[in-house]
């Protein structure tokens, strides 16, 4: 028996969630599935710039209050620090404070909104294979499930994005990153942390965060993979540095990271693909959280529209990409190249240098108050 609805939301993160809810709020039958049951672990240092806030008070009607009662914002900070091994290379204020979620309470927050907007949610139901052009999705425990359209939300290793055709995978995989991250209880930590601090010039193309919670401190490494590096010994060594005694890590749970391999194209036949699934992560910090929620909507909202105005979703969709979110990853790329190679080259002194000619500016960048294209401002349509 196959389970009909105008649209199948492939995952649950927050790509799903924004899809699900934009488009059940416009009444349109919506089944979103994930292999997990909520609320789920998920890897991730949960810091929230501007724009995540300014989308997440615009769609789901949330604020930074509203997500603390829920317990889904546990930290707030407007300080920061870039150091390396050996030297502070930049810190200071910052022009809007970073907010920090729990995502296991965060994500199965903004599903219960889905929910209540008519979303049908169907859990512990792991998509296997996906027909993008026939817009059938099949899932392990043998369910079929069709919709007019798909939108490919389950992540960075997505099924769905397997089924297209049309996408290089050895380039994909090229700029997947690696990431290894813990939290410890913040007794365990060998001192205070009252502002996130980041950690370069150990690797390549890639970075270290030590990221404040309420009661705990997260720390993790991403990066791209280095050729001779074992990404497992570098994190033993970022653990030596900051100096945490081996006895109180937890296991150490990886999960891949999008690092600069958006797609151009993600549409394909009735379906589209949004957030990690699409590769949309910014790639000098790998911010996703923002870019998940904004192309979740986006896919959301060119669907809702495309069945009210009987057009295809796909251009409405591209087309609103590479105006507002394609420049973003594009600029946000050259700048990594730019600074990781000056740091090889130039040593990482370069990246202070950098970072203390234009502080205000840059936070403002990473804010999204300003564009990672030449730090003009920033208008989002949302
Ligand atoms: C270690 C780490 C730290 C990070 N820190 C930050 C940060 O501090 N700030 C930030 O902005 N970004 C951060 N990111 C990036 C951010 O977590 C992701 O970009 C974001 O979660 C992407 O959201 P999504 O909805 O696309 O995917 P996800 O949040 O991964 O959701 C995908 C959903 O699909 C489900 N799924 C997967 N496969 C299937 C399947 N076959 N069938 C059914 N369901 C499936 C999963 O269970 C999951 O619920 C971090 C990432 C990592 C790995």
């Amino acid at each position: 028996m196959r389970k009909k609805f105008d649209v199948i939301i492939c995952g649950c993160g927050l790509a799903g969630c924004a899809a699900g809810l934009s488009l059940a709020r416009r009444g349109h039958s919506v089944a979103m599935l994930d292999r997990a049951r909520f609320p789920r672990r998920k890897l991730c240092g949960g810091l929230l710039t501007w724009k995540s806030v300014k989308l997440l008070e615009s769609l789901f009607g949330e604020t930074p209050e509203s997500l603390i009662q829920a317990g889904a914002i546990n930290f707030i900070s407007d300080k920061y620090a870039i150091r390396t091994f050996a030297t502070t290379l930049a810190s200071g204020d910052l022009s809007f404070p970073f907010h920090f979620v729990d995502r296991s309470v965060f994500d199965n927050h903004l599903l219960s909104s889905a929910v209540a907007a008519g979303a049908e949610v169907f859990q512990k139901m792991k998509v296997v294979s996906c027909d993008p052009v026939q817009g059938l999705v099949t899932c392990e425990n043998g369910d079929v499930f069709q919709g007019d359209h798909v939108i490919g939300a389950d992540g960075a290793n997505s099924v769905v994005r397997g089924s297209f055709p049309n996408y290089s995978r050895e380039r994909f995989k090229r700029f997947m990153a690696p990431t290894i991250e813990i939290a410890l209880d913040r007794k365990d930590y060998p001192r205070s942390v009252e502002y996130p601090e980041l950690y370069v010039g150990f690797m390549d193309a890639g970075y270290g965060w030590v990221f404040p919670n309420r009661n705990k401190i997260v720390l993790g490494i991403c990066g791209l993979r280095q050729k001779d590096v074992n990404f497992s010994q570098l994190f033993e060594s970022y653990l030596d540095f900051l100096k945490v005694d081996r006895d109180r890590v937890p296991d150490l749970h990886g999960h891949p990271l999008p690092y600069g391999n958006y797609l151009e194209n993600p549409v394909h036949g009735v379906t589209l693909l949004a957030g990690d699934a699409g590769g949309f992560v910014e790639p000098l910090l790998g911010e996703g959280i923002f870019f998940a929620l904004c192309t979740g909507m986006y896919a959301g909202e060119a669907v809702a529209q495309g069945i009210e105005k009987a057009t295809a979703p796909g251009p409405i969709y591209t087309q609103r990409l590479f105006t507002h979110i394609m420049p973003e990853l594009k600029g946000s790329d050259r700048l990594r190249w730019a600074l990781f190679k000056g740091m090889k080259y130039l040593g990482p002194s370069s990246l202070g240098w950098f970072i203390n000619l234009g502080s205000t500016r840059l936070s403002e960048m990473v804010h999204g108050i300003r564009s990672y294209s030449w730090l003009r401002k920033k208008h989002w349509d949302f």
